[in-house]
């Protein structure tokens, strides 16, 4: 079942997620949902506060479906390894219409529990590398316009109030 991405502005995306208990069967419907919308989107990402849930579970595919090897899902994901810098553009679903340029480091790597709750540990570099950097940054309240300073966010944050108000948001 594809789930309404909710949107900069609601709560579940600006504060940190709870630890996952148990992978529950509600758990393994969720991750199904979450990997469904992710691909109706399309994304490479989502994350599990993106659909109102405050849990520490985000699904990843840098190749949005067309390698299945790429589909990964992250339970309780923690940063082993961070290294190097990058910047590209970036966007999120939770904030459509909107990029911007966000300096990442080069290579991540990162252990958590897949879906069977067997422990995993991955190393990305490039996009996968900032995928996983910007689905953990969800896992904590942040998004990528918390990562902009100044004028660059200013001008965001002020057309997402101006849509708000006009109930266009
Ligand atoms: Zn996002």
């Amino acid at each position: 079942m594809i789930r309404p991405i909710v949107k900069y502005g609601t709560a579940s995306l600006h504060r940190p997620a709870e630890k996952v208990d148990a992978i529950t069967p509600d758990l393994q419907t969720l991750i199904d949902d979450m990997i469904e919308t992710m691909y109706a989107a399309p994304g490479v990402g989502l994350a599990a506060p993106q659909v109102g849930l405050p849990l520490r579970l985000f699904v990843v595919d840098i190749s949005v479906g067309r390698n299945a090897a790429d589909l990964m899902v992250f339970v309780n994901p923690e940063f082993v390894e961070r290294d190097g810098m990058q910047l590209e553009e970036e966007g999120c679903l939770s904030v459509p219409g909107f990029t911007a340029t966000v300096a990442r480091p080069a290579r991540a790597v990162v252990r958590g529990q897949d879906r069977t709750g067997t422990e995993r540990l991955v190393e990305g570099t490039g996009l996968l590398a900032r995928a996983f950097q910007h689905e953990m940054d969800h896992l904590d309240g942040r998004l990528f316009v918390d990562h902009l300073r100044g004028i660059k966010r200013d001008l965001i944050v002020r057309k997402i109030q101006k849509l708000t108000r006009a109930g266009e948001w």
